[in-house]
């Protein structure tokens, strides 16, 4: 007898598919696999139990039965949906922008917790209030993953330091360079805008960060502008959107 393997994750739907007559196939991000795709049995038949947990941007934990194949759902429980935000364009874009970056981008079997906490949270956050922050935090989290944090202290093109005086402009292909190094493509910068880039990408940052730090409506705005287009330019794709 084949020996039956079960593991248990906490994942979030980031993707869904029908699958024959009464089946889907759900793509999760799990916080401990990272993205992994099962098959939902019945879950298009009405009542089914697995139905309400395939929706998107649901957040469940899901018993699962490792195959040789697709691996399959046990049993699901949901945790949470993002009611507050169905029905509401700008809030369950985000969500459903994040979940295209996660579907895009990610690869199966390593764990990026941080990332995963960081879309839980935005999808919690869009749901119930302004998910601006939680949707720059996921940003953010996702650069870091991938290793192409902008590069802050140092210049990108002569590689030497940013000083607390230098004149600075910010190129999508790295980070800060100088201005006399920078070339016609690099964007302005303020200094407000720079400290609050320095302070997303440091090691300690938190959500707190972004919401104790002081800087005015318009250095928000612009920053997380550019992170955007940061972003886009990186993975040579335009995902939306921060407004
Ligand atoms: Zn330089």
């Amino acid at each position: 007898m084949r020996e039956l393997k079960t593991y248990l994750v906490e994942g979030v739907v980031v993707r869904r598919r029908d699958f024959k007559e009464k089946d889907r196939i759900l793509t999760l991000f799990t916080l401990e696999r990272g993205r992994v795709d099962v098959l939902a049995k019945g879950a298009r038949r009405p009542g089914s139990k697995l139905s309400y947990c395939s929706d998107l941007a649901t957040v469940g934990s899901f018993k699962i039965n490792s195959t040789r194949s697709l691996d399959i759902v046990l049993e699901s429980k949901t945790l949470y949906q993002p009611e507050g935000a169905f029905g509401n364009i700008k809030k369950s874009s985000k969500i459903f922008s994040a979940l295209q970056i996660v579907d895009n981008l990610y690869r199966e079997g390593d764990s990026y917790s941080m990332t995963y906490n960081s879309l839980k949270k935005l999808i919690y956050l869009a749901s119930e209030r302004d998910s601006k922050f939680g949707f720059v935090s996921f940003l953010r989290n996702v650069i870091i993953d991938h290793g192409i944090a902008p590069s802050l202290n140092e210049c990108v093109l002569c590689q030497k330091e940013i000083s607390k005086s230098s004149l600075v402009r910010f190129s999508l292909k790295g980070g800060i360079v100088h201005q006399e190094c920078a070339r016609d493509d690099a964007i302005e910068i303020s200094p407000d805008e720079q400290r609050l880039l320095q302070s997303i990408f440091s090691n300690d940052f938190s959500d707190k960060t972004l919401v104790e730090s002081n800087f005015n409506k318009q250095t928000y705005l612009k920053t997380f502008a550019l992170l955007n287009d940061y972003f886009s330019w990186q993975f040579e794709r335009q995902f939306l959107t921060i407004e």
